[in-house]
């Protein structure tokens, strides 16, 4: 007979900065109810600069950090240092469940040492499709074998429920959640700190109208992306009014292009990456988002912004639908003819504010806490953690 552990431990495993911001509100929720769960937070360390601003931002408290971070390791490295040094933590901590987000290789290879070890998986932001295999890569494989390995599903949108149905997942085990990236974001606008980077940039790009990029996927390294920074380039050059900031991603492929296609230009502002709070604010202010993030393809709906989306298929064609974002594709003219559309004809992005937000209302956190307590509280528990584990 299984001894009912009281409060329920729930383990989150993260390494990316989307992760922290999309984890962060459902933490929060957790530690905010001792009586039903404890909450074990851990890093893995897939990403290391990029990650502990968000970690110390969102006050999350890491209890373990599996440090796998090597310079230019593979996914197959990433994944095979995750199981090794993952297990040990779930042996230890024996929890009653493992959260992960999103489509990592940390969050794929979490799953799967949980699943090896008999412990209940919670994914959150699950039935993201891009449908092509190789792009968002790995990214979209990961997120089919973490549905595979899952055995709860919290879905931000309806569509993304349809899509775990056609796969055969049971309708019980999903959960239509909203996205927490839009409680993160909200929960960072209402604090409206001073931000003196950002401040000197609004200032000298006062009464223009500013593009905001972001691009840094492997899928757009190479001709692709030279070719839109260059139409971007030439867009700015092309009309006064307009002004581009980009934060550059740390990833030295990226630096490169940007420092020698874009450096020079009184209108073009480059800076290192931003925090969360920077990047928001600087998003509210933009007159045109152009980024192929996938977090970016969500803020942007949230904020009413925007979006060109850079990248050949999407797996949030929400935000395609609700009429804020529009597909590049591959083809950096495609870039240049949607600009010129763009600011000759300014209904679309004066229109873009008004429309509902596909990814929810920012209650996200709440519910999946709610959809926990109730799960780990209820007579379908099966306890499959330590129970099972112990008995094998
Ligand atoms: N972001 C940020 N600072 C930046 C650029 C991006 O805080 O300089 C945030 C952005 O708001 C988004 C997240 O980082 O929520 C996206 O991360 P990334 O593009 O690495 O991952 P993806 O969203 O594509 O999975």
């Amino acid at each position: 007979m299984s001894i009912p552990k009281s409060p329920h431990k729930i383990l989150t495993l993260f390494g990316t900065r989307p992760e922290v911001i999309k984890l962060a509100p459902v933490i929060r929720e957790l530690e905010g109810r001792p009586q039903i769960f404890r909450t074990i937070n851990v890093a893995s360390g897939q990403h290391a600069e990029l990650f502990h601003p968000f970690v110390r931002l969102f006050d999350i408290r890491i209890d373990h950090n599996l440090e796998i971070m090597r310079e230019n390791q593979t996914p197959n490295q990433v994944c095979a240092r995750v199981l090794s040094e993952f297990e040990p933590i779930l042996a230890q901590q024996e929890p009653d469940l493992l959260l992960v987000q999103g489509d990592t290789t940390t969050a794929m290879a979490g799953a799967l040492t949980a699943f090896h070890r008999r412990i209940p998986v919670g994914h959150v932001e699950a039935g993201l499709r891009s449908g092509n295999v190789l792009s968002p890569y790995p990214e979209e494989m990961n997120r089919r074998l973490i549905t595979r390995l899952a055995t709860y599903h919290f879905a931000a949108t309806e569509h993304n429920r349809e899509t775990l149905l056609q796969e055969g997942i049971a309708a019980d085990s999903i959960f239509v959640t909203g996205n927490p990236v839009v409680d993160s974001l909200n929960a960072i606008l209402a604090r409206k700190p001073r931000l003196p980077r950002i401040e000197e940039i609004l200032s000298s790009t006062s009464g223009m109208k500013r593009i905001v990029l972001t691009t840094h996927r492997r899928e757009s390294f190479g001709e692709i992306m030279e070719g839109n920074l260059r139409v971007l380039r030439r867009f700015v050059e092309r009309h006064d009014g307009v002004a581009l900031i980009f934060p550059v991603h740390l990833n030295p492929a990226v630096v490169e292009k940007a420092k020698s296609i874009l450096s020079e230009h009184p209108r073009i502002h480059l800076t290192s990456p931003l925090g969360y709070e920077e990047f928001v604010f600087l998003l509210s202010q933009a007159w045109l988002i152009v980024s192929d993030s996938g977090g970016v393809q969500e803020e942007a709906p949230t904020l009413g912004k925007p979006l060109l989306i850079l990248r050949e298929n999407t797996e949030r064609p929400e935000a395609i639908q609700s009429g804020v974002a529009r597909l590049v594709g591959g083809d950096p003219l495609r870039l240049e003819e949607m600009l010129e559309e763009a600011i000759g004809d300014e209904s679309w992005i004066t229109k873009v504010g008004k429309t509902e937000n596909p990814f929810g209302c920012g209650d996200s956190g709440k519910r999946i806490c709610q959809i926990l307590e109730s799960l780990v509280t209820g007579p379908a528990w099966k306890g499959h953690g330590r129970t099972q584990t112990n008995a094998d």
